[in-house]
């Protein structure tokens, strides 16, 4: 017989995310979606006055919200958040890895420095928090959902972003091979794939005419995204209305990928 479907699957009411890189852009906006949903949110950023000043909106919004100052690259540091979510919160069954960074330089002028920069933040950074959740929720017996920050660069090129596209292509596999890995843990690993969206991370690029002109064209839906377009993805993929949804990268491109 089947069981019964939860009255809203999409209600998050319960659950708790940490949103690496939440003090601006995209990662804000997620956590302001799935606070919205009814979750508890930790924001977990480098740059202690955009945290706090994140927190306290959302705090503001009627969400509860703390945030905790985490470099994603270093060890000690994603220790010490998940421990802030654990002591400030009552733990954590959500982690959404969207800190990142992009860099557009064309690929036979790359320096060596900044390919390891990109490779230190964009994916040791993505699996150093995937394997830290994971160890935590798997001693405890606990599920949990992990959403990972893919691109449309994760399946298709993106000029001038070498590194950065094959760092995204590493976090779409990783998210399907930690979702087949933690499974039987009850942990499921999804992704989404964003379309240009307009952040401080895009606005160099987005700032030449020539080039929006040719994003606008380039998307079927004919403009670029908002940060808040991406919450909703993200939430369901959080949420029991993607209980049977593990190892996916959901694109929120405007249709880039389909072309
Ligand atoms: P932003 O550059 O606007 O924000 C990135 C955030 O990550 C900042 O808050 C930044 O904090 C934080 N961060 C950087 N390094 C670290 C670190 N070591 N530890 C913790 N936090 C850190 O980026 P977006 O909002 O545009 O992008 C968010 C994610 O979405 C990224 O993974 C990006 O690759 C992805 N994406 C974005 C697209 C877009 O068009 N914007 C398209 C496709 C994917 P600080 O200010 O302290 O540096």
């Amino acid at each position: 017989m089947s069981s019964p479907q939860p009255r809203n699957p999409f209600d998050l009411t319960g659950h708790t995310a940490v949103v690496t890189g939440g003090g601006r852009g995209i990662g804000a906006a997620i956590a302001h979606g799935l606070g919205a949903q009814g979750a508890q949110i930790l924001i977990a950023e480098k740059d202690a006055k955009r945290g706090s000043d994140t927190a306290r909106a959302l705090q503001d919004a009627g969400i509860r919200a703390e945030f905790a100052a985490t470099d994603v690259t270093d060890p000690e540091s994603i220790r010490a958040c998940l421990e802030a979510a654990r002591s400030r919160l009552g733990g954590f069954d959500i982690l959404v890895n969207n800190a990142g960074m992009s860099q557009r330089t064309p690929a036979e002028d790359y320096e060596v420095a900044d390919l390891d920069r990109m490779i230190h933040l964009n994916l040791r950074g993505v699996f150093l928090c995937m394997q830290a959740a994971a160890r935590d929720w798997i001693a405890r017996r606990q599920p949990g959902a992990i959403v990972n920050l893919g691109s449309f660069a994760s399946v298709v090129a993106d000029p001038l972003s070498a590194p950065y596209a094959a760092t995204k292509g590493a976090v779409a596999q990783l998210t399907r091979t930690c979702a087949v890995e933690w499974a039987r843990h009850g942990i499921r690993v999804n992704a989404i794939g964003p379309g240009y969206t307009r952040t401080e991370m895009t606005a160099p690029a987005l700032g030449e005419p020539e080039t929006m002109k040719k994003i606008v064209e380039r998307t079927p839906l004919g403009r670029v995204a908002e940060p808040f377009e991406m919450a909703g993805a993200v939430a369901f993929l959080a949420s029991d209305a993607a209980s049977f949804v593990t190892g996916h990268l959901l694109m929120v491109d405007g249709g880039w990928t389909a072309l």
